[in-house]
Parts: C-alpha cells; sequence; structure tokens
C-alpha cells in the first residue's frame, strides 16, 4: 500500500535535488521541519520512525513544491504518503479523526459563521451537498470490501 503512493525512482531524485526546500513556507518557518531527511529515510527503508512524528502533519499541501517541481512530484507526495501510512496504523492527531467524522456526517469541515455573514453582508451559504457525499462514500466503501475480499 505505502510502496503504491511512492515512486522511489522520483523521491531518490528528490533526496537528490532538495531545491524546493527553499519555496516550501513549513521548511521556511517552522524549526524542526525538514522533508528531506524523511524522504531519505523512506528510501533507507525507515519510514517507520517518523510515523508518529508531528513532521509529517506540517506540510500545508500549498503545492509550492509540486509546482516547482521538474519532475512534478514533490515533497508533497511523500508527507502525503506518510500521512496515509499513519492514518491506517492510527497514528493521527485526534482533531484528524474529529474532522474526518464530521465530513463523513454532514459534508462539511466546519460551521459557518452566520452572525458574521450576515455582519458582511455575504449571502447564506449553498448547500454541503451531504445527501450525496454520504451515499457516495457508502458506494465507495462497499466497492473497497469487495475489492479486498477478492483479493483474499
Ligand atoms: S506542499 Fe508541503 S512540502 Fe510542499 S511546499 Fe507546501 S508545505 Fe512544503
Ligand atoms: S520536489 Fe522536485 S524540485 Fe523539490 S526537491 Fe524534489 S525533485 Fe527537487
Amino acid at each position: 500500500m505505502f510502496e503504491k503512493k511512492l515512486d522511489f525512482a522520483r523521491l531518490k531524485k528528490c533526496h537528490e535535488c532538495g531545491a524546493c526546500y527553499d519555496v516550501c513556507p513549513s521548511s521556511l518557518h517552522l524549526k524542526d521541519y525538514d522533508p528531506r531527511v524523511i524522504i531519505k529515510a523512506i528510501l533507507e527503508g525507515n519510514s517507520d520512525k517518523w510515523i508518529d512524528s508531528k513532521m509529517i502533519w506540517q506540510c500545508l499541501e500549498c503545492h509550492h513544491c509540486v509546482e516547482i517541481c521538474f519532475q512534478h512530484y514533490g515533497f508533497e507526495d511523500a508527507m502525503t504518503a506518510m500521512r496515509l501510512l499513519a492514518t491506517l496504523k492510527g497514528e493521527h492527531p485526534p482533531q484528524i479523526k474529529r474532522g474526518w467524522d464530521m465530513f463523513a456526517k454532514t459534508g462539511k469541515l466546519g460551521e459557518p459563521n452566520m452572525p458574521a455573514r450576515k455582519r458582511l453582508g455575504l449571502p447564506d451559504p449553498a448547500a454541503s451537498g451531504k445527501d450525496e457525499f454520504v451515499e457516495l462514500l457508502s458506494a465507495y466503501s462497499k466497492a473497497q470490501k469487495a475489492e479486498t475480499k477478492g483479493a483474499e
């Protein structure tokens, strides 16, 4: 699963390049954030030691690294794969689970601040599309279960 999410040939180039460290806002502003050390660990087969690290959750998914990358593959892909792996192992921060539960139930990541919207003269927010989302999620879960069963 983890390997499927990562392209080791491109990660190797990324490890040798390191250029986007200088355009990554998290790298520039957070003392302990450095995707290069995680990429090195992945290539050495030691990714597990970063699973419970807060570093993998500090990527902003801003896509700067992917946009400037000559191979259109960035630090972000490695961080996303690490977060996926951590989540599958139940090693995610509690707010991630809370956010997901709310999203799965309501199709929203937060409630709009209605008094503030009114004060600013903003219209009512659009419907969240919750019903379609819940239906899609259920169809996806069923397909995933069938796929897992077929692979057994
Ligand atoms: S997507 Fe993540 S790793 Fe890439 S530049 Fe933005 S914060 Fe940095
Ligand atoms: S994401 Fe692209 S530009 Fe950035 S270090 Fe890796 S290979 Fe270099």
